[in-house]
């Protein structure tokens, strides 16, 4: 069995894992609730050591939002939601509580790695994995291996690609960073800005996607999303050479309507080569993707190019 962790900024996601992917045991536990104890730190040790209380553990992993040193196993940038990590050896701290090997990785890569081996990427060698949520997450597989190096942030930063020169000013310090338009948070606010008449339904966006096709309006906001997309797409697909992308988070429920359209752009622009096939598909593990690629990380560097 083994464990796999995702701090989120709200929520801590614990799974239990057995060889094949497939969950035992899964909880979810609010971050507010284990800091009103006082020590976050230790109430979050103590909660995964209880959440795998009597189980066999062979080993586990924590996906983090911000930048991990994944070689030392510590944070280096938490994106101001996780600072009682702040000069702890996170990796080394959870494996002497769970007397199990242990791995820290950012949560992008982690979902990337779960994605790859159990989910949408199963078939894949090589895949690109997108997620847009409160921003936009990328972690890349190439050649069966999941590419990190020396540097903490190789292959992250699909967000922050500019497709716009003259577009708004990022928080990164460029103009027009894919996430200021395609991050689901980002997304969303720009469609409730206009049309307000979606905001008081319990899922606007699915909504708004369902009513493309037949509200001019809504059409145009869609084509301008999946416009922008597919030129964030192209540029990372072109910097990794990679033709096959999974596409996570919440606005895939309407992968139907988003996708066709958003792969003929992409095929249409990806300079890859020419008889290449442009391969998109939804993500397939929801949010527990991050999980169970943690739960496997120490894993993910032996898998054989052909091993599917
Ligand atoms: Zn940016």
């Amino acid at each position: 069995m083994r464990i796999g962790i995702d701090f989120g900024g709200t929520n801590i996601k614990f799974g239990l894992f057995a060889e094949d992917g497939t969950a035992q045991k899964f909880a979810s536990v609010r971050v507010a609730e284990l800091a009103a104890s006082g020590n976050l730190l230790c109430a979050f040790l103590e909660q995964a050591a209880g959440f795998a209380a009597g189980e066999t553990l062979r080993s586990g992993g924590l996906a983090m939002k911000g930048v991990v040193d994944r070689n030392k196993g510590t944070l280096i940038n938490d994106m101001g939601i996780a600072n009682i990590f702040a000069g702890v050896n996170v990796r080394r701290l959870f494996s002497e509580r769970l007397g199990i090997p242990f791995s820290l990785e950012n949560d992008a890569r982690a979902y990337a790695v779960g994605e790859w081996k159990f989910g949408a990427g199963k078939a894949f060698d090589s895949v690109i994995v997108m997620t847009l949520g409160t921003g936009v997450g990328c972690g890349v597989i190439l050649d069966g291996q999941l590419l990190v190096s020396a540097s903490p942030t190789t292959g992250l930063l699909g967000g922050h690609i500019s497709i716009d020169r003259n577009g708004p000013e990022c928080s990164c310090g460029l103009r027009g960073c894919l996430e200021l338009y395609c991050s689901a948070a980002r997304f969303e606010n720009q469609v409730l800005a206009t049309f307000p008449e979606l905001g008081p339904v319990p899922v606007p966006l699915q909504r708004f996607f369902a009513e493309a096709a037949v509200n001019p309006a809504y059409g145009r906001m869609l084509q301008t999303f999946q416009e922008n997309l597919s030129i964030g797409i192209v540029n990372v697909m072109n910097a990794y050479g990679v033709n096959n992308l999974i596409l996570g988070g919440g606005l895939m429920k309407s992968h139907r309507i988003i996708l066709p359209r958003l792969v003929e752009l992409v095929t249409r622009r990806a300079w890859l080569i020419p008889e290449t096939r442009v391969c998109i598909v939804p993500a397939a593990l929801g949010d527990q993707a991050a999980c169970i690629g943690a739960a496997f990380l120490d894993q993910q560097d032996t898998r054989k190019c052909n091993d599917h």
